[in-house]
């Protein structure tokens, strides 16, 4: 999702109770002062109150549409303290919500009442080169990922927007424009660190707890604290060919065509994707497209350039483009070219959903509801290339669902004003229910906007019985119940 070829991106309604599967006291806003200071006095990272001064910049997330007020928010240096938070919840019987990156869409990383862990003091990324690993902390951005391997011409397939968190993207799949080459980030992942309900801290590796390995990618959320990640990383030391073709909306239907042709003739090294969306005036593009929809198509070639120039002739020879931003460049730029868009405090929506093919009629309907977009909202549908190295894993080695699919498709809103709320996610809702027919089966649990979606409909009956044995298991209490919920 993502992509600089979209206007911005966006955000979740705060406004949704969160689901319990157990109705529980949430103590935290009765948290005495005594019982706190208590805590804090004995605790080696830093603990932040309401009323602190640093509160508000506490409890932020980055969907502008949350705002929630946690009775404490700890940010632990290290795992011992992350035991030791945890401990406190559970004494406290505290709701307990866990922050990486604090890119969840519904907002998951945060709590009303409870206590947040907020690893965002347990950064960095350490590669090693010799062995093309690295081992990023529970809470490192996926900027020092990209960055530490880029250092020594290594790359690890992660997601488009570089402050997004490591974490929970990697916890639920992990999407991006490396993967038909490379996989999905779950499928380079070689081992987690947890802190488990109980405390205890294990690794999950195909060799260590190798059924929670399966559970932790895909459905990661809900098994503990994940406070290191280790990655496989592979060479990547020439500079990718990355941009955008824009043309007239006219043009949708042929330019969708093209792109799914060009999809399935292309190497793996191509990643596409196919946008509808309107041209925002401030752009720069010729008289007459400000305001109105276009269609476009962005590319990352992987491969060498001259490759690059070869796999990609075919849509540079469709016609004049109204812009054309392709051309070789760093990958680390092409990693960061949406981060200003996607910017932290927008209010930001989505659904997506896998698809089977890319019939007209589904291309004519993204064009019809790009004309309904509400007016002050930045919105897309998104269509990305799937398959090859995400479709050699089977189905049934991870928790993740949906790699046999065709195509991923998404509906994304971003604003500002809250009186657009209702209109953006209507927006997004209906376009998505228009071409639900089309979908295939499989969710990505981290696009899910909704905080009560039901887990059960996006693992589908099979995976979710098996990740119930999971979550039995590792996490009988539902203390981890702060994301699309396994109930155990
Ligand atoms: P957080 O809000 O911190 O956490 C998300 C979930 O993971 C919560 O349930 C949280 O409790 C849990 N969690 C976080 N850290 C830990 C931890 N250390 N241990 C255990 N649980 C933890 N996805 C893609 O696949 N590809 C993309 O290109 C992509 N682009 C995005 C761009 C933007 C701007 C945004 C907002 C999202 C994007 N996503 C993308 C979706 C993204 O993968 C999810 O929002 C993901 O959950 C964000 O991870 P985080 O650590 O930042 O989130």
């Amino acid at each position: 999702m993502r992509d600089p070829a979209r206007p911005g991106a966006g955000n979740v309604p705060a406004v949704l109770p969160l689901e319990t599967s157990v109705p529980r006291p949430y103590h935290g806003a009765m948290l005495d002062t005594r019982t706190v200071k208590a805590f804090a006095d004995g605790f080696g990272g830093d603990v932040v109150r309401p009323g602190d001064p640093k509160y508000d910049a506490a409890r932020a997330v980055w969907n502008g549409l949350v705002d929630r007020r946690p009775g404490l928010v700890v940010l632990p240096r290290g795992t011992a303290d992350v035991v030791a938070a945890l401990r406190f919840a559970r004494e406290q019987d505290l709701v307990v919500a866990v922050r990486g990156g604090g890119h969840s869409i519904p907002g998951l990383s945060t709590c009303d009442d409870g206590i947040v862990i907020d690893l965002s003091r347990m950064r960095g990324a350490k590669i090693d080169p010799a062995r093309r690993t690295a081992v990023c902390a529970g809470g490192a951005l996926l900027s020092e990922l990209d960055n530490a391997a880029q250092a020594v011409g290594l790359v690890c397939p992660v997601g488009v927007v570089s402050h997004t968190g490591v974490a929970g993207l990697t916890l639920g799949g992990g999407m991006g424009r490396l993967q038909r080459k490379f996989g999905l980030t779950i499928d380079n992942l070689r081992a987690v660190d947890l802190v488990t309900a109980d405390g205890r801290v294990v690794r999950a590796s195909a060799d260590e707890n190798p059924d929670l390995f399966w559970g932790v990618r895909g459905a990661g959320a809900n098994f503990g604290v994940a406070t290191s990640f280790e990655y496989g990383l592979h060479p990547l030391e020439h500079p990718i060919t990355h941009g955008t073709v824009v043309h007239p909306i006219e043009r949708a239907g042929e330019l969708a065509q093209l792109f799914s042709e060009t999809a399935e003739a292309g190497p793996d090294e191509l990643w596409l994707g196919f946008y509808v969306r309107l041209a925002l005036p401030a752009e720069n593009f010729p008289p007459g497209i400000g305001g109105r929809p276009i269609a476009a198509v962005s590319v990352l070639h992987c491969g060498p350039p001259r490759e690059a120039e070869r796999d990609l002739a075919i849509l540079r020879a469709f016609g004049p483009p109204v812009a054309d931003s392709i051309e070789p460049k760093p990958h680390l730029v092409a990693q960061r070219l949406a981060d200003e868009a996607s910017a932290w405090g927008h209010r930001f929506y989505m659904k997506s959903a896998f698809l089977r093919g890319l019939p007209d009629e589904l291309v004519d309907l993204t064009v019809q509801h790009a004309h309904g977009m509400p007016a002050g909202a930045g919105g897309e549908f998104g269509i990305w290339s799937w398959g090859r190295a995400i479709a050699e894993v089977p189905e049934d080695a991870t928790a993740f669902t949906g790699r046999t699919a065709a195509y991923w498709m998404g509906a994304e809103i971003q604003w500002d004003d809250p009186a657009l709320d209702g209109p953006s996610r209507g927006w997004a809702r209906a376009g998505m229910a228009d071409v639900a027919r089309f979908a295939t089966r499989g969710r990505y649990v981290n696009d899910v906007a909704e905080s009560r979606e039901d887990a059960r409909a996006i693992y589908g009956d099979e995976k979710y019985e098996r990740l119930v044995g999971l979550k039995r298991a590792w996490d009988p209490d539902n203390v981890f119940r702060m994301n699309q919920n396994i109930r155990p």
